[in-house]
């Protein structure tokens, strides 16, 4: 029995309740308990997953209320990841006139890097109690990959709302239909702004959360898929940054390259890349790797044997309400059902929680350590 679905582990109390009293089924609540005595206030017991990617706002900086956000996730979401989108669509009267664009995809106009949006998100989360807080890492998103200052931003952020921030992302470097639309330099894997980022993260201990396609979204069959090697060289200069490659490198159209599996189980046996790892956020990403029972078996297969190096997250943006979270998870049904009971509560919670526990103590200390040279 998969006591990890909270419907199966309800029916299986309910039976026990008739068959053996309420005195047995306390006892038999609390073994079930997936958290054992640990389980604190701060976090509900009978939560499915933590969410390791989630926009509280969208591409024109618009969103979630930090607590409505808190009430949806309710009993069912442990802890989240918060951040904004650190880009912004222009509205370009030129361009669309009276209609206000409010994604990407909507007009030409060129989008822009957006810095608020991490103070938004800072005071957002500030107006939280402790308890409230204790469920949310949030993340710097807003800042150019392309400027030898974005380091500097990350820095100034950090110093600005110290006791906030757990790591950095979503931020992207190659993502199909986005970065060329991006105004100014485009941004680049091999662009040495992007390691002064990458430097800052490793020594100050944020988790990174990074989105790079695998490759471009129409390549020509024998193109070399350059964007790989790029992103190898990165991880491997940035030995001591803990890096989620978001998406695995899946796009909308960037389809998984034909040897994705052997690519993800390269970076897993290879010791100088232990500090990379993939989420499988976005339901995009689900209907990949449960698009057949074999994708199913793949991807539950590589899992089972690394089961310390994927996150389960949503990519949802902007949520109204709880069921945006949820159908990405419902999406992944077949694959949990194929997970090691002990591989499932790792993707699901225990992973994030490893990584951003880490990363909460590390900042923590960085930021009290830099307050203390300023005296
Ligand atoms: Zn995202």
């Amino acid at each position: 029995m998969n006591l990890n679905s909270r419907t199966t582990r309800r029916k299986f109390a309910a039976r026990c309740l008739a068959a053996t009293g309420i005195a047995s089924l306390l006892v038999l609540l609390l073994a079930l308990t997936p958290f054992g005595g640990r389980v604190a206030a701060q976090e509900p017991a009978d939560d499915d997953f933590h969410d390791s990617h989630l926009h509280l706002t969208n591409y024109v900086q618009e969103g979630t209320d930090i607590r409505d956000f808190l009430a949806m996730m309710g009993s069912r979401i442990g802890r989240s990841t918060v951040f904004g989108i650190p880009l912004q669509q222009q509205w370009s009267y030129q361009n669309t006139g009276d209609f206000a664009p409010t994604y990407y995809l909507q007009s030409d106009a060129p989008l822009y890097y957006y810095s608020f949006t991490d103070a938004h998100i800072a005071t957002a989360y500030l107006s939280l109690s402790a308890e409230e807080q204790a469920r949310l890492d949030p993340m710097i998103t807003g800042f150019n990959p392309a400027d030898m200052y974005a380091a500097d931003h990350i820095r100034r952020v950090l110093e600005t709302f110290p006791g906030v921030f757990s790591g950095i992302g979503e931020f992207t470097i190659h993502k199909e239909f986005v970065s060329s639309k991006v105004a100014g330099e485009v941004a680049s894997l091999t662009n040495p702004a992007l390691d002064r980022i990458l430097d800052l993260a490793g020594e100050v201990g944020l988790v990174v959360i990074l989105h790079n396609d695998i490759n471009m979204p129409f390549p020509s069959p024998d193109q070399e898929p350059y964007l790989l090697a790029q992103m190898k060289a990165l991880f491997e200069r940035h030995p001591d940054t803990t890096i989620i490659w978001a998406h695995i490198g899946v796009g909308r159209v960037v389809r998984p390259l034909e040897e994705q599996a052997s690519i993800v189980e390269k970076i897993c046996t290879d010791p100088a890349l232990r500090h990379v790892y993939f989420d499988i956020s976005w339901d995009e990403v689900a209907k990949y790797a449960t698009a057949t029972p074999e994708a199913t078996q793949r991807t539950a297969d590589m899992i089972n044997r690394f089961p310390d190096r994927f996150l389960f997250g949503t990519d949802v943006v902007a949520p109204s309400s709880v069921d945006a979270m949820v159908a990405v998870y419902e999406d992944y049904a077949p694959l949990w059902a194929e997970l090691t009971p002990e591989a499932s509560l790792k993707v699901r919670k225990g992973n994030y929680e490893r990584l951003f526990d880490e990363a909460r103590t590390r900042v923590r200390a960085w930021e009290k350590q830099v307050k203390s040279d300023q005296r």
